[in-house]
């Protein structure tokens, strides 16, 4: 049993499903309704005080058979063993509808990263590489960023994985590290972008533009701020926020202003005063009233779960763009699809991350390096490529964008299943 059970089976029988509308062989679902390889490690740390600390440590490996596993590490306090196995399950979908020559893995650290001090979190992180160094490599199994990681923590990543390894500098073992460190330009902004491109998809699919349509952003880390940064941009105003800042006011976890919320200035707010909440300029409003928001597009860009089917009933948005991964439950979005509401699933929304964390692991691979100006126009030609595919098989098979990205997807790892002779 264990914890996230739900999220697991939600994922093994959303594979089941698109398995059996495409009538494959039974041995696809058998042999991808379970991850190649679970590795669970404690990391025994020595915390500034003089004490120690052990911390719980995942990295799954759903499956190597379309290429090296690829998904990111997250820290915290609720990872556990089947969120990282349904991530990976997840990071598989997306590489494979992607076409990428990747498979996908997902990793999670159990902690939450603001209770240590940078030394305990750099001593942790470089544990974890410690723990499954066997396992790791740009021909196996390449971590990224995920919640609460970021560059910085790849840098570490890379740092002892080169150490370990006889100082062989194989930076296609991570992606999303630094600039300096083979990182890619574009990486950053990746995840956001998409998402943002997505939803600018979705309108102009229906004959509309983005030109003063109303959003709701819920998480306003790495995904959330560029993909408002960028909706932004095509015309789009942000009008609520809802964040989990440690520092936010009491009583308050989201903010709204019917004049639009400035992005930059919400960026800088809470670099220096540690919330985005603190921004005076508009109404303070709780996490319930977020989510009633009146507004034409709501983003949950933070953790799975979020809109359930106590929040759904309430939503107003027409049109949802999962930033985060698995932010609505089934039962949520039954009801919020029975409403009319378009939900752009996270393994088509939130693509663009690993997308271009495979632009990343090409350059390192070839030591040729690409402008910011072309990461961002492969970005936009790959993914709208795959939205066209995705909306036409929706149309076409009368299912919704989850479904059709799946069968998209298992098409491809059917084929790679077959031909390595696996059925
Ligand atoms: N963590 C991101 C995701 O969930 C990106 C993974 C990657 O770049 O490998 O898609």
């Amino acid at each position: 049993m264990g914890e996230n059970l739900e999220i697991l089976q939600s994922v093994q029988s959303q594979y089941k499903e698109a398995a059996s509308d495409l009538g494959l062989d039974p041995a696809v679902y058998e042999i991808l309704k379970d991850v190649e390889r679970l590795i669970e490690v404690s990391l025994p740390i020595k915390m500034d005080d003089g004490s120690t600390k052990v911390f719980k440590a995942y990295r799954s490996a759903h499956s190597s058979i379309l290429g090296p596993s690829k998904g990111g590490v997250r820290f915290n306090e609720n990872v556990n063993a089947n969120e990282v196995k349904a991530l990976s399950m997840m990071m598989t979908i997306k590489s494979a509808l992607l076409s990428l020559p990747l498979g996908g893995g997902k990793g999670g650290l159990k902690v939450d990263p603001e209770s240590l001090s940078d030394r305990e979190l750099e001593s942790l992180a470089r544990a974890y590489v410690r723990a499954i160094n066997n396992y790791l490599g740009s021909d196996i199994d390449v971590p990224a960023p995920d919640v609460n990681t970021n560059p910085k923590i790849m840098g570490y990543f890379i740092d002892e994985y080169i150490a370990l390894n006889g100082g062989k500098v194989d930076f296609g073992t991570f992606t999303g590290k630094p600039i300096s460190l083979g990182g890619s330009l574009g990486r950053s902004a990746a995840t956001g972008y998409g998402l943002a491109l997505s939803v600018k998809y979705a309108y102009e699919q229906r004959g509309e533009s983005l030109e003063a349509k109303t959003f709701a952003l819920q998480g306003f880390g790495n995904v959330g701020y560029f993909a408002a940064k960028y909706l932004c941009e095509f015309g789009a105003i942000l009008v609520g926020l809802n964040a989990r800042d440690k520092e936010a006011p009491s009583g308050s976890s989201a903010i709204y202003s019917t004049k639009g919320l400035d992005v930059e200035e919400l960026q800088a707010i809470r670099e220096n005063e540690g919330s985005a909440l603190n921004y005076a300029k508009a109404e303070k409003i709780t996490n319930e009233e977020f989510f009633a928001l009146d507004v034409d597009i709501l983003l949950p860009c933070a953790l799975e779960n979020a809109i359930d089917e106590k929040i759904a009933p309430s939503i107003k948005a027409r049109v949802i763009g999962e930033g985060a991964n698995g932010p609505t439950t089934d039962k949520a979005a039954e009801l919020l699809e029975d409403k009319g509401v378009l939900i752009i699933p996270d393994i088509l929304a939130n693509s663009g991350g690993v997308l271009v964390s495979y632009y990343e692991w090409v350059q390192n691979r070839t030591g040729s390096y690409l402008t910011l100006e072309e990461v961002q126009e492969k970005q936009r030609d790959q993914m709208t490529r795959v939205f066209e595919e995705v909306f036409a098989i929706a149309r076409d098979k009368n299912v919704n964008l989850r479904r059709a990205s799946f069968m998209k997807a298992l098409e491809r790892l059917s084929d790679g299943l077959k031909y390595r002779g696996r059925f």
